[in-house]
Order: C-alpha cells, then structure tokens, then sequence
C-alpha cells in the first residue's frame, strides 16, 4: 500500500531533500521512491525541493514562433508538424517572411525568436535543394544561420533554434548567432526505434545520435534545452533512464538549460491517433521524478498542453513555463493554443510565486558561466536584461 508524504514526519522529507541535493539520487533510490509512494506524495517532494534548491520564481520566454522549414527527411508516428511539397500548410519561409514575423513580435514585447525545421529536408527532396541553392544554402542549417542573423541584426530578438540532431559543425556555426538551441532527447529508449514503434523511421531519433548532439553542445559551450516526450510507450522505468542521462550529460558539461516535459497529446491524423495519452496522474509523477533527480535545473511544462493544470505542475516542482507566443501558434501542437499570459501569471502568483520573462537563454549563464556566451551575442542580450540576467521589467 502506498503512503502519502503526509503521513510521515517532516524530518524524512527534509531528510530526502537533503540528501537529492548533496547526492544525486540512483536509479535504484528513484524506484523505491515510486514503489513506496503515490503521487501526490512524491509532488510534494518535489516541491519542497524546487522551493529549497531555486527561489520563487516561475519564469517564462515570451517568444515568436517562426516555422521556418516544416519538411523532414524523417517520420515519427505522433507527429504533425511534418508536411510534404504538396501540402497547403507547407511552410519554406523566405527571409522577408521570417523577418517579418519577428518584427511583429517586437512590436508585442517578444523577446525570444524560435526557429524551427524539420530534421536535414535537404536529403529527401531535390526541389528543396534547388531553393536552398537559389538561397545560396547547401544546407537548412546554413539557411537558419542566415535567418538568425538577419533577426538578430535587425529586431534584436534572440534566436533560439530546434533544427533536430546536428552534428559539430552545425552545432558550432549556429553558436554564432543562438544564445541558445534546442534538442529534444525525448526518451533514452533505444526499444522505441523497434519494429512498429513510434521511431522506427526516425533515425534522427535514437538516442545515441541525441546524446552524441547534446554532448557536443556541452564540447562547444553552447546552452541547451533538451527534454522528454512522455505517453510514446516508454516503461516508466525508462523514463526514469532518460532523466537520469540528461543529468549525466549536465553533470559533464553544466549546458542543459532547461528540461521539457512534455506530454503526448495524440493527434487523429497520425498513426498513432488513438494512442492513449499519458494519464494526468502519470505525466505528473514524471513531473515530480525530473525535480527529484534534477534539484537544481530549470523544469518546465508548456502550458498549453494541459490547460487548466497550471497549479498542480507548480505543485510537482516545476519553476518554468516555457515559450509562450502572443502572436504565432504552436506549430508542433496546432491543436493547442497558447494560454494568455495574462492567466498563466495569475496562476502563478495564486499559488504565491513571482512569475516574470526570461529570455531564451537563463540567467545563470549570464551571471555564472559567462563563457558560454559568444562576446558578440552579449549586444543583444545586454540590452534586454537586468541585474538578475531577466527580462527588465519595463520591457515586459
Ligand atoms: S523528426 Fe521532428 S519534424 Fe521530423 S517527423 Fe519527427 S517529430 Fe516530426
């Protein structure tokens, strides 16, 4: 029978709390944890932690969500973004298009400029190639480099790019002009590459080409968010893996910025459309878990995915909300629209947090591990932040 934290003394909580902070918790440790605790119990753990180890601050980026290149070589079961040449909702953004996005996102106090593609399109479609050449691009990598830099340049608004797996060079020529990239692990489940799983064609995907990108990120100082997709048929035990690797790779190089959790929302057109989602009491406890075994990280959950929820993910111990966009949709979750920021910082302060913008790259890199920071980057960034490596206030 599993016990509520409640139902034991105070000292044990704060004995474990002590303990997750100075050693990082096994995998072994973790289990038993779940083993002999529900969920609301290991929420509270994990917010007492988060309240311990970060202060009381719940941030957010607000952002624009440029949806530059949506081909990709690969296919993942649950996945929408993806389109084909002939689709109406192909996206092969010109520079006057993307420029213009961002520069409506200045004019509403977007800080933050997400460029998304898909993963290297240039392999399967020789039409794109064509335009990428017409663009003076061998590369979409190249393409975004230039996208970058026009919107730096022109808008100030700091590019964060999730271009997929990028290998060093890629890695190493968007430094240049990202304060941060994106690169989600998703799972550390080489069984979900298997027969009929849902990245069977997705080579991009396993976890070891994953690892290989954040890794290298680590090499190059280059800050990164990374995260889990939960509800795509990993055990629970493999998700506790998967959190435990995104600690490793932080433990070698300190460039894990954030950790996502996000979780499955199963779309109709896709093959996994009648997939279950992840319970709410599942999604969570992994929640909670990503606190546990990660004191000191920045956790978040995008809003959008789980509407109405906001105070049970306080309750697990997140301290982030994400990109939230007052102009662009989520194009990865079309389905999902962005809550008003507005009501998010509502929420957040109801439950007695202070909530206020980050930019897309977090203040500790600013303050402590300023060398992660290219010297030209600092021109951009100077100029949006305060002492504490926020937004500034008036600005917001
Ligand atoms: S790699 Fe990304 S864009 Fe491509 S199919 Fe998978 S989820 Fe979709």
């Amino acid at each position: 029978m599993k016990s509520q934290l409640d139902g034991i003394n105070r000292s044990t909580i704060n004995d474990i709390v002590q303990n997750v902070q100075n050693f990082p918790i096994s995998k072994d440790e973790v289990l038993e944890l779940i083993e002999k605790y529900d969920t609301i119990s290991l929420g509270m753990l994990a917010k007492t932690i988060r309240d311990e180890c970060k202060n009381d601050l719940i941030t957010y980026s607000r952002k624009v969500f440029i949806n530059l290149i949506n081909l990709c070589r690969d296919t993942c079961s649950y996945c929408t973004y993806k389109k084909e040449l002939s689709d109406s909702d192909l996206s092969i953004l010109t520079k006057e298009q993307a420029l213009h996005i961002a520069s409506q996102g200045k004019r509403l106090k977007c800080t933050e400029a997400l460029i998304v593609t898909g993963e290297r399109p240039e392999q399967k479609y020789p039409e794109y190639r064509e335009w990428l050449r017409k663009n003076d691009c061998s590369t979409t990598i190249e393409y975004v480099d230039q996208i970058s830099n026009l919107i730096l340049e022109e808008t100030g608004l700091l590019p964060h790019t999730n271009a997929g797996t990028l290998n060093y060079d890629e890695l190493s020529l968007l430094k240049k002009t990202n304060v941060s990239l994106g690169c989600m692990l998703e799972t550390s489940s080489e069984r979900l590459g298997g027969k009929n799983m849902p990245h069977e064609y997705a080579p991009s995907k396993n976890p070891r080409a994953r690892t290989r990108a954040l890794e290298n990120a680590g090499k190059l100082k280059i800050p990164i968010t990374t995260g889990l997709l939960i509800g795509i048929g990993e055990t629970l035990e493999e998700i506790v893996d998967s959190l435990i690797l995104i600690r490793e790779i932080n433990q070698k190089y300190a460039n894990i910025q954030e950790v996502i959790m996000q979780n499955h929302v199963p779309k109709y057109n896709t093959k996994m459309g009648s997939f279950m989602p992840p319970t709410q009491d599942l999604f969570l406890l992994t929640v909670s878990l990503a606190r546990i075994i990660m004191p000191h990280m920045n956790i978040q959950v995008p809003p959008n995915l789980s509407p109405n929820y906001y105070s049970t993910y306080i309750n697990s111990g997140i301290n982030d909300w994400g990109g939230i966009s007052p102009l662009t949709i989520d194009f990865v979750n079309p389905e999902s629209p962005w809550p008003d920021i507005k009501d998010v910082k509502q929420a957040t302060q109801n439950a007695g947090y202070n909530f206020r913008g980050r930019l897309a790259i977090y203040p500790e890199f600013l303050l402590n591990k300023r060398e992660f920071v290219p010297n030209k980057l600092w021109n951009y960034i100077t100029p949006l932040s305060d002492s504490s490596g926020l937004v500034k206030e008036e600005l917001s």
